[in-house]
């Protein structure tokens, strides 16, 4: 690509999976694409790091079955995925008491179990009520939309342990607590990604695999493929539309192009200026659609010293700040890595060190004293990144999908929008954003 004036036939904003996928698509039909980024690297949300040297995901992590966009784009990249360790008994940490278990739902007493079942039950038959491209249009939207996942949970009357376990899947799904989303984007949400157990299972479920080395190499290699029609640090400040398409300007300079595909979260959108502006309701879209907050925790030990006392890794806490736990070592006669889902309401402001510790504290109440002491420890806060902060997915409150939902992916004359927000299946995942690239490259491919 020679340096900037460019003209292209489309400019592509974000190098997360969904940019990718709609270059990588848009280039393959023969088209001239120039996919500009932000950061120094590309990926978004999925960016690995490592820990002892060994490799990590900082951002998402998992691939599971149904997720059949992202897992095509995987095996044509040649990349293998493994199975998510999960042999043995799970553990969780409730009331003060840790207790081992089997499955995805703990028994915390037959009335809790009763109880969880119950709301499961009330849950996926709301959800089945959603239609996912227009939940507008579900028969209770402005009730369902009237309220947050918490409201619901206390209608429903749910006992303290079943709140403090949707607590902890909204937590981990949204980087949200239950008051702050919408009960119809959750029904939507769980829907999308095919109902409850598929989303929060390993084995069958969302978290089934793993990409060894990372999930990074997916935007790596699709990047590799695209050469220097990927520029780097070169954050959109301005998108100008005009009779023949659009100007876009970034960090490194100015594009011409006839389309654009904005394929960043909507409350991103809220940094780059349109000229002329957008119709009022994009606008508060942006407003209202916040990212969520999550953080990751990762500690490295000589051994995955749990398995040998018949655990599988994988855990609950109702204490945090870590809520969830995962075994993700990278090999079965390696080192241990374990990978802990922080909140981060009260950590992200911590100190290092005191990060450190409150981690490797709740590790210890897990799986023992050995916990304490890692070959190495790190953490990633996504909620305090500066440049598109936040993750995994927007955490959308009541209000915003009756409202501005019908324009969330409404193109603007030459101006379509991706993204995982976007999606109408696996919404929020690598699979949604992968399913939004490709149909804003089809969008516009019919056009050009
Ligand atoms: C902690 C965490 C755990 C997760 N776990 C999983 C998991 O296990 N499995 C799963 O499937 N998903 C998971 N996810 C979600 C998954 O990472 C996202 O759904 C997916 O990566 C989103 O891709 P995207 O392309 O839509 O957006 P992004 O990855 O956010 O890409 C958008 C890109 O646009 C860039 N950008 C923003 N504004 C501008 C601008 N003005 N100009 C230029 N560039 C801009 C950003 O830098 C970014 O690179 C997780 C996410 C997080 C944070």
């Amino acid at each position: 690509m020679p340096n900037p004036p460019w003209n292209v036939d489309v400019v592509v904003v974000g190098a997360g999976l969904a940019g990718l996928a709609a270059a990588r698509e848009l280039t393959q039909q023969g088209h001239d694409v120039l996919v500009l980024e932000g950061r120094d690297r590309v990926g978004g949300r999925s960016f690995s790091g490592s820990v002892a040297g060994l490799p990590i995901d900082r951002g998402g992590s998992f691939v599971g079955p149904t997720q059949d966009a992202v897992l095509k784009l995987i095996s044509e990249l040649g990349l293998p995925t493994v199975p998510t360790y999960h042999d043995g008994k799970n553990v969780i940490h409730w009331r003060g008491t840790a207790r081992a278990y089997s499955g995805t739902i703990p028994r915390l007493s037959l009335v809790g179990l009763l109880d969880i079942g119950r709301l499961q039950w009330q849950f996926e038959r709301i959800s089945r009520t959603v239609p996912i491209a227009a939940p507008w249009h579900a028969k209770r939207a402005r009730q369902l939309d009237g309220v947050s996942l918490g409201q619901w949970l206390g209608m429903v009357r749910a006992t303290a342990s079943s709140r403090d376990l949707m607590a902890i899947m909204t937590r981990v799904t949204w980087g949200c607590e239950p008051d702050d989303v919408s009960m119809l984007h959750a029904a939507r949400y769980v829907r999308a990604a095919g109902g409850l157990n598929r989303l929060l299972d390993t084995e069958n479920g969302a978290q089934q695999d793993l990409i060894p080395g990372g999930t990074q190499q997916i935007a790596d290699r699709a990047a590799a493929e695209l050469g220097d029609r990927v520029v780097l640090d070169a954050r959109v400040r301005r998108i100008e539309r005009h009779g023949s398409g659009v100007t876009v300007t970034c960090d490194q300079g100015q594009a011409e192009a006839g389309f654009v595909i904005v394929a960043i979260p909507p409350a991103h959108r809220a940094g780059i200026e349109f000229n002329p502006p957008l119709p009022p309701e994009y606008t508060e879209l942006a407003r209202h659609w916040p990212q969520g907050r999550l953080t990751k925790a990762y500690a490295a030990y000589e051994t995955p010293f749990w398995r040998a006392q018949g655990f599988s890794g994988q855990a609950l806490l109702d204490n945090g700040p870590v809520f969830i736990t995962f075994d993700v070592s990278p090999h079965a006669d390696g080192p241990g890595v374990l990978l802990g889902f922080v909140d981060p309401r009260a950590f992200d402001s911590l100190p290092a060190d005191q990060r450190r510790r409150d981690a490797l504290r709740c590790f210890a109440s897990l799986y023992g004293e050995e916990a304490l002491n890692p070959l190495d420890y790190t953490d990633f806060r996504w909620g305090t990144e500066e440049f598109a902060p936040g993750g995994p997915t927007a955490a959308v409150p009541p209000g915003s999908w009756t409202k501005y939902g019908k324009v969330l992916r409404q193109a603007v004359g030459p101006i379509h929008w991706a993204g995982t927000e976007t999606a109408d299946e696996w919404t929020g995942y690598f699979d949604g954003a992968v399913r939004s690239g490709q149909r804003a490259a089809a969008e516009v491919s019919a056009l050009l």
